[in-house]
């Protein structure tokens, strides 16, 4: 086909299918969706000139732009089935929030609250006041401050409480998170001076005594959640750092990443470090996410000594990074569970999908397997196989938790091709490929149900 055989934007919007549209979209957004459906088409020719495809005819240009608009239109964000087998995936939108938090945030969009107001006298209130509470009861903090992430609960700690002077952080523990978080680039944006001690895999209570002075704003540690140093290792303990930074009068602030409210192994995960651990230690600032193993929406939280909270608070820095209301809902929900409920698993979902046995999972794996073997077409055979499933979010990154899952194989596809099979049907199933076999980990997946794809166009095969 050539540039020219290409049907022109008025061929187009002049077919029956395009009137067809017309009657529920407006013209130019039609318009614009038949221009970019034609580009695509021109991109693909001039990529080949000798490409071995067909004109598309006016009327399937204007199919394929209807198409276009309800994917650009769709008022939802696109909706993903996690078989990944990674719980706690931050690309896929981290912890899925219980109906009880689900239903505070509804009622704190449609309805007018008292966000920053005292009921009691009237006058103006602090919003982060409708959790601290909460988090005072499940940490033993005195103050709590909430942000909108962890990486946002970092920066404004280090912007209130170190500006111009040193933070001591291990050489260990100079972590990256993921994308652009840098823990060095972070406390540099936060006008801080990292003073790195110790050596990646031994840093020891001497390391950081040695170097304090009056420069010093305080002590940082950060919890290695994304990996892990083995070996010959070893680390100042909690104990040994509280005791110097009282000695020298600064702050020890502890940044735990992953937010373990609870100790998690009562629900078959691993123990991960929680606030109320830090605090009871004696830890004078603690930060942590509320979207991980927590279970609630992102969020940053710091819990600690209230003097330092006020410093946070008061900082300008506090207003851009703060949380709206319907986060801040959310979240007092989700804390609330965590004082009330007598079955974590059953009324959090992050905990009750780590939660899952094995048995369950293989229950659910064999009903997956055989709706699927019922409904794929032919060319696909499926069974079920074991899997490793994984918390996420850097919590625990070398525990694996076992799980089940369906293996999906074609007779003439590679693994990649079955996953873009998946991947691109509505809502989109999103799997893995291990050792070359496509699988579909049931461990994040809510119900056997939606892993059976359907795909609106046809698809090659
Ligand atoms: C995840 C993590 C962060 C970043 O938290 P976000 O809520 O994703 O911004 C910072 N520090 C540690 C140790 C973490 O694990």
């Amino acid at each position: 086909m050539s540039l020219r055989s290409l049907p022109s934007v008025d061929a187009v919007l002049g077919t029956p299918e395009a009137a067809a549209l017309l009657e529920h979209l407006p013209r130019p957004i039609l318009t614009d969706a038949v221009r970019a459906v034609l580009d695509r088409h021109r991109q693909r020719l001039r990529a080949d000139e000798s490409a071995d495809v067909s004109t598309p005819s006016a009327g399937e240009v204007a199919t394929a732009a209807g198409q276009w608009t309800r994917t650009r239109l769709d008022p939802n964000l696109p909706r993903v089935i996690n078989a990944t087998g990674v719980v706690l995936h931050t690309n896929l939108g981290r912890a899925p929030l219980a109906p009880r938090a689900l239903a505070s945030l509804i009622e704190a969009a449609r309805e007018t609250s008292a966000l920053e107001l005292d009921l009691e006298t009237g006058g103006r209130g602090r919003r982060d006041a409708h959790v601290e509470g909460l988090l005072a009861q499940l940490s033993g903090a005195e103050a709590a401050v909430v942000v909108n992430n962890n990486a946002a609960a970092l920066l404004l700690v280090i912007d209130s409480l170190a500006t111009r002077r040193e933070v001591v952080v291990s050489r260990g523990e100079l972590i990256e998170i993921g994308g652009a978080f840098r823990l060095p680039d972070v406390l540099r944006r936060a006008g801080a001076v990292l003073r790195e001690v110790g050596t990646t895999n031994r840093t020891r209570i001497e390391d950081y005594a040695r170097v304090l002075s009056r420069r010093t704003a305080l002590l940082l540690r950060a919890h290695p959640s994304n990996f892990r140093i083995e070996g010959f290792t070893e680390e100042a303990s909690r104990t040994e750092l509280v005791q110097l930074a009282r000695a020298q009068g600064i702050p020890f602030v502890e940044d735990l990443g992953s937010g373990a409210l609870v100790d998690l192994s009562a629900y078959g995960a691993p123990r991960e470090p929680t606030p109320a651990d830090a605090i009871r230690e004696g830890a004078d600032l603690v930060t942590f996410s509320g979207d991980k193993l927590l279970g609630g929406p992102q969020s940053g939280l710091i819990v600690g000594r209230a003097d330092l909270v006020e410093d946070l608070q008061r900082n300008p820095l506090k207003r851009a990074l703060r949380v709206d209301k319907l986060t801040l809902a959310a979240l007092r929900a989700t804390l609330s569970l965590y004082c009330t409920s007598t079955d974590l698993a059953a009324d959090l979902p992050a905990i009750g999908l780590l939660a899952r046995t094995e048995e369950t999972l293989e229950d659910l794996a064999v009903r997956a397997s055989r709706l699927l073997g019922d409904q794929l077409p032919t060319d696909f055979t499926v069974d079920v196989v074991r899997s490793e499933s994984q918390i996420g979010s850097g919590a625990q990154p070398t525990i694996t938790l076992p799980s089940r899952a369906v293996r999906v194989v074609h007779g003439r596809w590679d693994a990649e091709r079955v996953a873009a099979y998946f991947r691109g049907a509505s809502p989109a199933i999103l799997g893995r490929i291990t050792r070359g076999a496509f699988l579909l980990d049931l461990r994040a997946v809510p119900r056997v149900e939606d892993l059976l794809p359907h795909n609106d166009e046809a698809n090659p095969s």
